[in-house]
């Protein structure tokens, strides 16, 4: 099934479309403010998206929001693991100190 991309003239929203067959009507009107004023835009390739794609084509919003969920965790804290380690000159044994 060929997936077209059509292109609003009058808000530049673009929305797309699997196409049944070649017979099928294609949208008149704009998804979003129902202007006639659109085109469809050539695509290179048709069928099913892979994930990837089906992960960019993610609302921005959604993956923000995870983003600033993520950062909240005390995982997401670069220090945490220092914050944990004994100082250096209070350990009973420091050991040899780490050549890095
Ligand atoms: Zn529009």
């Amino acid at each position: 099934m060929p997936l077209f991309t059509y292109s609003c003239e009058d808000c530049d929203e673009q929305f797309e479309k699997l196409v049944r067959g070649t017979k099928s009507p294609e949208p008149e009107t704009c998804i979003m403010c129902s202007s006639s004023k659109i085109r469809k835009i050539p695509t290179t390739f048709s069928l099913s998206r892979n994930e990837i794609d089906a992960l960019r084509s993610l609302d921005p919003m959604y993956k923000r929001m995870v983003e600033d969920r993520m950062a909240q965790t005390p995982e997401a804290e670069p220090m945490r693991h220092l914050a944990k380690m004994t100082p250096f000159d209070v350990a009973e044994d420091p050991g040899k100190p780490i050549d890095f």
